[in-house]
């Protein structure tokens, strides 16, 4: 098996990643006394890659003053035979000088380092996430051992080192990358009759047994779009070739349909199923039924989407039995806003799993909420349209000093996050970071993409 080795100073996290990662397997960890004294070795599994994992544990009660040399020898020892170093840091401690100076160890060898930004639940790891890209290892990916949190995008980045061979490495943010798709909603929604229907008119790249892991399966398929996009020239006036024939990758979740006949708690199942399937989808479409409306369990599944920060799209399904076509499409609209701040301009379209209408649309929209999720917008237009936006509508001035907001910058894509640098930027109204919020999803073409904005203060 490949080795991840996990690396990082005393109580980033590690020995808790490392038992997640673990689960029940703990009892094989080996704690062989000698040289792998500090090392403690397990059978690591994430979602279907498996490999073992070495986590440099032990030191936690070592002298600070030799503490430093021990662990570079045990950093050394952990990465000599490994794939790749898992690199940990603490999300709410920030970077300190000694994830720095391991940093400076990990760049000097050969194995291949992915950053993972620990205790990062919900945002309180955001100024170690920032922090973290002067380590120099690129994106951070953001994690919570403890709860769970950003498996799978750990499992994205640690893919192309641990396993070449069972899924296809490519450039994710590339134009013509498989689009990962996941089609999620109520029993009954028409779910199956939509993927059956995909799938029928459309080429299949690989059967359907070939994508099958433990909880969930993929079919990968080939659309032809009908209407092409023209791509933009890029800096040398080449304009690139229109894709037509584009890769997606239908994720659904395994057994989904076969619980689905449990006629109890049927309400639950369909939002814990649509979980797995998002973990690994960059869109989500959420199917409604035009025969049912809109009900609070499609706006939980709607709400989870977007806290997992994947691009969402809503389908209303059934369109060919929809009566009052017009006044249900704005009915839904309407019911979709008032429930969930956040699915203002989400794209909503209507189709027919039956009869295909509106598949190509629904598509051709999954292929654009993918492009903008990917999107990053330079520095420059940034802040020109920033210093627009708080000109025509100033932050307040809390106890009469107003609150300064200086720049701006695109941390990461994948979902989009922008950080607003200035001061007393705590006092700042959920209100304005909404203005700003839904300002770059209009104006900067993000669509219905859920964007995130951290507001850092200098002092
Ligand atoms: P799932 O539980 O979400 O997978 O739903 P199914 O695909 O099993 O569909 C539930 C029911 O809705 C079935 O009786 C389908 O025939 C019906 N159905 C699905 N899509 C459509 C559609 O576009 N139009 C109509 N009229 N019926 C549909």
């Amino acid at each position: 098996l490949p080795t991840v080795a996990i690396i990082g100073r005393p109580n980033v996290g590690k020995s808790t990643l490392f038992n997640r990662l673990v689960g029940k397997k703990l009892a094989l960890v080996d704690d062989t006394p000698g040289v792998t004294r500090d090392r403690r070795e397990g059978q690591g599994r994430l979602f279907d890659l498996e490999f073992t994992i070495v986590d440099t544990a032990g030191y936690e009660d070592e002298d600070p003053d030799t503490l430093p040399g021990r662990m570079r020898m045990q950093t050394e020892a952990a990465i000599a035979g490994a794939q790749v170093a898992l690199f940990l840091i603490d999300g709410r401690v920030g970077v300190t000088p000694l994830d720095e100076e391991i940093a400076r160890w990990l760049r000097g060898s050969a194995t291949p380092v992915v950053l993972a930004v620990n205790k990062a639940e919900g945002k309180q790891g955001d100024n170690g996430i920032l922090e973290s890209y002067a380590l120099g290892f690129g994106d951070p990916i953001a994690i919570s051992g403890e709860h769970g949190e950003g498996m799978a995008d750990l499992f994205q980045a640690l893919l192309p080192h641990i396993d070449g061979g069972a899924f296809e490495v490519q450039d994710p943010e590339a134009p013509d990358a498989i689009l990962k798709l996941a089609i999620v909603g109520r029993p009954n929604a028409g779910k199956s009759t939509l993927i059956n229907k995909l799938l029928g008119e459309n080429r299949l790249i690989t059967g359907p047994e070939a994508g099958i892991t433990r909880d969930s399966i993929s079919i990968d398929w080939i659309w032809t779009d009908p209407d092409p996009k023209q791509g933009e020239p890029d800096e040398e006036g080449n304009i690139p070739p229109l894709l037509t024939e584009r890769r997606v990758r239908l994720i659904d979740t395994a057994g989904m349909r076969k619980r689905a006949k449990v006629q109890d708690k049927l309400e639950k199942l369909s939002v814990a199923d649509a979980r797995h399937a998002i973990d690994f989808a960059e869109v989500v479409v959420l199917l409604l039924d035009a025969t049912k409306g809109l009900e609070v369990q499609d706006l939980k599944i709607a709400d989870h989407v977007i806290q997992e920060g994947r691009a969402l799209i809503i389908a209303i399904n059934k369109w060919d039995v929809a009566e009052n076509a017009s006044s249900l499409f704005n009915g839904i609209r309407g019911a979709l806003e008032e429930g969930l701040s956040q699915l203002k301009g989400v794209p909503l379209i209507a189709v027919s799993a039956m009869t295909g209408k509106g598949l190509d649309p629904l598509l051709s929209a999954a292929f654009d909420a993918r492009e903008a999720w990917n999107k990053r917008v330079p520095t420059g237009i940034l802040n020109r349209w920033f210093e627009a936006a708080v000109a025509a509508n100033p932050p307040p001035a809390p106890g009469g000093k107003r609150i300064k907001l200086r720049y701006m910058t695109q941390a990461r894509n994948r979902p989009p996050t922008f950080v607003i640098f200035g001061n007393r930027t705590d006092e700042l109204p959920a209100s304005y970071a909404r203005y700003l919020l839904n300002g770059i999803r209009r104006d900067l073409d993000f669509g219905a993409v859920p964007v995130r904005i951290n507001f850092r203060s200098s002092k």
